[in-house]
């Protein structure tokens, strides 16, 4: 038998103290988070993907000016009608304003100021998903997603399952890695993604490819590295839909297990859920996307967010757009992050 390296062994035991306090949790009803986790564990993995809610809207923090996401006249199709707001949705104010970074107790650091530690010491809920634990648990996701990953796009891209596969030109598994344990969930390849075989390469993927690299100009998760590599970007559907039409319940449902696989080889940290259709299949209820952002929901042992589809911004570029909500949700995804 092999040796375990020692960042395959502290990988291990985290895990296994991850599972002890879970279980504890479980038993003890304990704080909200873990109480979630017990719940969906407790009805069985296969009952379904549905996140639970687990908090309440965070208050957006002190804002400082920033040009961000511009975008030029919309020309999206229609499809992304779907993602919109509810008509009571509260307008943004005048001009769009980033919150400025704020320092915020990085959890390493939160770790290492503890006192001398008992004998055994539980990790927080979830520790080996932990951004500053990218040495072990999360390297050790990294590197036991990647041959899971490749399998997936490999049946994906075979896949004759509905009859998208006699209009795409390729499917579109997906893109980026298990690196920060932030996975963007779109809705369905557009013609752009269809050519290249990636997704968010059109317009609309470029105002998320500015989204994620305006995240991490302004440091909202320190010490990680945010970019279209670091994180994972991929749709609900993995094949383009003709004439970009909404997806169909049958091909969401034949469609649907690519993703909720390619999500359990990640083991996200958080999830965002970029419209209606990734919010709906994820979060298991039926809503606009104004109805369900705003709250963090718990998909398995991941945070969820649900945020406007980038799609929708393009068509509704003014300031007072949606664009301040869309940041406040991607600052709530990071205030998320940094916690336990
Ligand atoms: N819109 C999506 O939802 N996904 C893509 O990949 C591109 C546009």
């Amino acid at each position: 038998m092999s040796e375990r390296t020692p960042r395959e062994e502290a990988a291990s035991i985290a895990r296994a103290a991850r599972r002890l306090l879970e279980r504890e949790r479980a038993r003890g009803g304990g704080e909200l988070l873990a109480a979630g986790v017990a719940r969906v564990r407790a009805g069985g993995e296969g009952r379904g993907p549905a996140a639970t809610p687990v908090a309440t809207p965070v208050a957006p923090r002190e804002a400082t000016p920033v040009a961000l996401f511009e975008s030029t006249a919309p020309s999206e199709s229609a499809r992304f009608e779907a993602a919109a707001p509810d008509a009571t949705e509260v307008a943004a104010p005048a001009g769009f304003t980033l919150s400025a970074p704020e320092p915020i107790a990085h959890p390493a650091r939160a770790r290492a100021e503890k006192p001398a530690a008992p004998a055994i010491e539980l990790p927080p809920f979830a520790a080996d998903l932990n951004p500053s634990a990218l040495d072990d648990g999360r390297a050790a996701v990294l590197a036991e997603s990647l041959p899971l990953l490749e399998t997936i796009a490999t049946e994906a891209r075979a896949c004759e399952k509905c009859g998208l596969c006699r209009t795409r030109i390729q499917a579109v598994p997906g893109v980026g890695s298990a690196f920060s344990g932030i996975v963007f969930v779109g809705e369905a390849p557009g013609a752009d993604e269809d050519e290249q075989g990636e997704p968010f390469v059109g317009r609309a993927g470029q105002l998320l490819t500015k989204m994620i690299a305006a995240m991490d100009e302004r440091r909202l998760i320190p010490g990680v590295k945010l970019d279209r590599s670091t994180v994972f970007i991929c749709n609900v559907l993995k094949c383009r839909p003709p004439e970009n039409r909404n997806p169909m319940p049958n091909e969401i449902e034949q469609c649907s297990p690519y993703v909720i696989r390619q999500l359990e080889a990640l083991s996200p940290r958080i999830i965002c859920c970029l419209g209606k259709f990734a919010a709906e299949l994820l979060c298991g209820i039926r809503g606009s996307v104004g109805s369900m952002r705003g709250r963090t929901y718990r998909w398995r042992g991941a945070k969820l967010i649900v945020t406007y589809h980038p799609a929708y911004l393009l068509r509704n570029p003014r300031p007072e757009g949606p664009k301040r909500e869309v940041w406040n949700d991607l600052q709530r995804l990071a205030q998320e992050y940094l916690t336990d």
